[in-house]
């Protein structure tokens, strides 16, 4: 269990919401966050770096520290793909007096709401709609179109989680959307 003072802070969203902009601006503006990198077992993309924006680990060894329960939380985000929340990296920043933000999938962000409820925020980032959804991620130009496809299936259906958050952002407009997430960031920062 974390101490009082020791805060984490959940950005959620469907993939292609806008989640890693918003993520990214609030780093920028508050430097006491600091981004929770996680384990996966998916390959690394294009510029990804080990250790800063994933750790790239095998399936044996995701096994094996599910086994030794060295995670908060973990999920099977995609077909055969695992991520998940090290303790280790949580326990990593609280040590550098820093608050972990995680970016990750809507269950994950469940469980760890469930797991740390006391000094845990999240938002949910709500695209405007799933058809804005698909036109970022073919924009983007990084997934296959079975993936944009797999990816706008679970949107919708993580849309209908919404209500399980402390704040919904909406992001039909990114600058409003960060500026929007920056209030709620702030009152959270000083409670
Ligand atoms: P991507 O493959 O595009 O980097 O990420 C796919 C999804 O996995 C995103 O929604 C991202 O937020 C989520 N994700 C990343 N890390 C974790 C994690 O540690 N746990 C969970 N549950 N989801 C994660």
């Amino acid at each position: 269990m974390p101490e009082k003072h020791q805060k984490i802070l959940i950005i959620t969203a469907p993939s292609g919401a806008g989640k890693t902009s918003i993520t990214k601006f609030l780093m920028q503006t508050f430097p006491i966050l600091s981004f929770s990198v996680s384990a996966t077992t998916r390959n690394a993309r294009g510029e990804e770096i080990d250790g800063v924006d994933y750790y790239f680990i095998s399936m044996d060894e995701f096994k094996t520290k599910i086994k030794q329960k060295e995670f908060a939380e973990w999920e099977m985000v995609y077909e055969g793909k695992y991520y998940g929340t090290l303790k280790s990296e949580l326990k990593r920043i609280w040590s550098m007096g820093k608050i972990p933000v995680l970016d990750i999938d809507v269950k994950g962000a469940i469980h760890v709401q469930q797991q740390y409820p006391e000094n845990t925020l999240s938002i949910f980032i709500e695209p405007p709609s799933v058809d804005e959804l698909k036109n970022r991620l073919m924009s983007r130009g990084t997934e296959t179109e079975d993936s944009i496809q797999a990816r706008v299936n679970k949107a919708s259906y993580e849309i209908s989680f919404k209500n399980n958050f402390d704040r919904i952002v909406i992001n039909d407009d990114l600058e409003r959307a960060c500026n929007n997430a920056t209030e709620i960031v702030s009152s959270f920062l000083q409670s």
